[in-house]
Parts: C-alpha cells; sequence; structure tokens
C-alpha cells in the first residue's frame, strides 16, 4: 500500500471513529450496534468500498427485493448481498477524499439503520453466537466469537505448517519458470516487430517467469526468486537478440537461424553500433524490473501474511485473542 493511500485511509478511519489495519488494509470498528469491517473490493481501486456486517434474524435472510430495494435508495451503493450471515455492501468509486467520506458514512448509516429496522443482530459469522471481533485470517477479514477465531487460529496453524513443509520442488520451478520466460520472449519479439516501445514486454517476461516457477515448484521461495531472475535476465537477452535477427534477416535478405548466429559478428565489427545494442538492451531489463519488483515484493508479502492470524480489537499485532477483548 502506498503512503498517500495510507494517509487517506487513516484520515477516512480518524473521520468514520474507527481503527485502521495497516498490515491488512482494512478499517474496522462498530457503529450502532454492529461490528464493521471496510476494505477495498479490489487492491488496484484503493477507493471502491466494501462494508461487511455480520448479522442474522429469526426470519431468515434479506430477501433480493430488499436488497433491490436498498440499493435503489442509497446512491453510493452499487450492491447489497447476503452470504450466510455475513452482509456486505459494495459502493461506488469516489476518488475525491471528501466525496469518499461523506458517501461512506451515509451509506453505513443508512445501511445499520436498515438492517436494525429488518431486526438483524449482531453475530459471529461462523457459528451465530453474540460478541464477535473483527479478525484477521490468512488474507481476509472476518468476525468471529472467541470460540470460532480459537479454532481457525488452530486450523490455520496446522495448515501453515503443512505448507511450510510441502518441499519446493526446484526441477518443476525451473520448467515452469522457463515456460513462463518463454512467453516473455515472445512478447518482448512480438511488440518489438509490431513497433511498440515494449515495457509491456518486460512486465510479461517478469510476472510469467516468477508465476511459472510458482505453478510448477510449489511455491515462490527466495531460492526461486533468485533462479527466475537469473532465467529473465538470459532469456531478455535471447528474445532481444532473436529481435534483432529478424530486423537484420529482413534488411540483408538471408535466414533468421543465420542472422541470429551471425550476430555477435556483426557486432564485433561494428556493422551494427554497440552503443545502440546496449542502449537497448538496458531500456528491456529496466521494464522487466518494472514487473519484478511489485511482483516480487507482493509474493514475499503474502507468503508473510499466509501464517498470519490476529485479532484487530485493540490488538492488531498480537495474535492472541483474549489480549483483545
Ligand atoms: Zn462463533
Amino acid at each position: 500500500m502506498g503512503n498517500k493511500i495510507r494517509q487517506n485511509y487513516e484520515t477516512l478511519a480518524q473521520n468514520l471513529g474507527f481503527r485502521f489495519d495497516v498490515d491488512g488494509g482494512a478499517l474496522y470498528g462498530q457503529r450502532g450496534t454492529y461490528d464493521v469491517i471496510i476494505y477495498p473490493q479490489n487492491t488496484n481501486y484503493p477507493y471502491m468500498l466494501s462494508v461487511s456486517i455480520s448479522a442474522q434474524r429469526q426470519t431468515g435472510p434479506l430477501t433480493k427485493d430488499a436488497c433491490k430495494q436498498f440499493k435503489r435508495d442509497n446512491k453510493p451503493v452499487s450492491a447489497l448481498v447476503q452470504n450466510g450471515n455475513v452482509i456486505t455492501m459494495s459502493l461506488k468509486n469516489s476518488s475525491k477524499q471528501d466525496a469518499l467520506f461523506e458517501n461512506l458514512n451515509q451509506a453505513l448509516n443508512a445501511l445499520v439503520n436498515f438492517l436494525r429496522t429488518e431486526g438483524f443482530q449482531n453475530c459471529c459469522q461462523s457459528c451465530g453466537n453474540e460478541n464477535p471481533s473483527a479478525c484477521y485470517v490468512s488474507g481476509s477479514y472476518m468476525l468471529l466469537c472467541p470460540n470460532c477465531f480459537a479454532k481457525l487460529q488452530n486450523d490455520n496453524t496446522m495448515a501453515y505448517a503443512q505448507k511450510q513443509n510441502r518441499s519446493e520442488n526446484v526441477i518443476g520451478g525451473i520448467v515452469g519458470a522457463l515456460l513462463g520466460s518463454l512467453l516473455g520472449v515472445a512478447s518482448i519479439v512480438v511488440l518489438s516487430q509490431l513497433g511498440y516501445v515494449a515495457a509491456l514486454s518486460g512486465v510479461i517476461m517478469a510476472i510469467c517467469t516468477l508465476k511459472g516457477y510458482e505453478m510448477l515448484g510449489g511455491k515462490l521461495t527466495k531460492k526461486g526468486i533468485i533462479i527466475s531472475v537469473i532465467l529473465m535476465i538470459l532469456m531478455t537477452i535471447f528474445g532481444d537478440r532473436i529481435d534483432w535477427a529478424i530486423v537484420i534477416a529482413r534488411e540483408v535478405e538471408i535466414d533468421i537461424i543465420t542472422a541470429f548466429r551471425v550476430f555477435p559478428e556483426l557486432l564485433l565489427n561494428d556493422i551494427i553500433d554497440m552503443g545502440t545494442y546496449v542502449a537497448s538492451l538496458v531500456l528491456q531489463f529496466l521494464f522487466v524490473l518494472l514487473g519484478a519488483i511489485p511482483t516480487i515484493i507482493n509474493t514475499l508479502k503474502s507468503n508473510k501474511m499466509q501464517g498470519r492470524i490476529y485479532c484487530l480489537n485493540g490488538a492488531a499485532q498480537n495474535p492472541d485473542y483474549d489480549n483483545c477483548n
């Protein structure tokens, strides 16, 4: 999460009287008698928010018509759905901070009033008991009672331990990274031949190589990242040379394989300018970095967050639920 977005979230939390969980990127607090979690629908659109409340009533879940009517009555709302005990309200995007707060505050009040009128009671989303708290569970947020939290914490610790134990298949990873990098090579050649400045091809090279390793290697560890980066560098040089070979083949009317083979000679004999070659290659590497850095940071971060489970109320850093109530 960028600094600017973080600051805006902090301001938003303050204005709402909520708190902000920096690690997971959500706001949480209470409105009326309900516990509320607010989070972006998609991390690429940080100002398109969703609001979740866990609640139930004797007469069963909300009807589709009631949800539709609520959406019609409240302009900032793009959808209202109930899934089990979880009622999620999605809001339209507002890029201006003032409008974002106004819309969110207004929709939140409307939702709380609506649920109270409809006879909904705050509850644990898993078992329906009272006293839920906002919890972070391996990448998502839940509203859970102490019992359900303790159970999940236990299960999660086991699942995480299993995942950690699952051995990394390095050979599979290399094969996956190689296949991914071939897509990168193809995109370098195709985009360059079409005459585009190929920032996109560098990004494709980086992402496909890393994802390829992860898919066939089972997980992407630091070792996998190093292997992938070496492959990216080699395959970028390879793709760039194919690109040159196609140009040479066209210019002097020889076949591409011959052009590919004689390329170093042309370079050494100054028939192709070394400066031009190096400059274009460096540019291509920069584009690869552009794709690789965010992907690597996100992977390492999600690896770290995967094993995490904690209760938010007052103890975002403390995984022990008992300390939060
Ligand atoms: Zn429960």
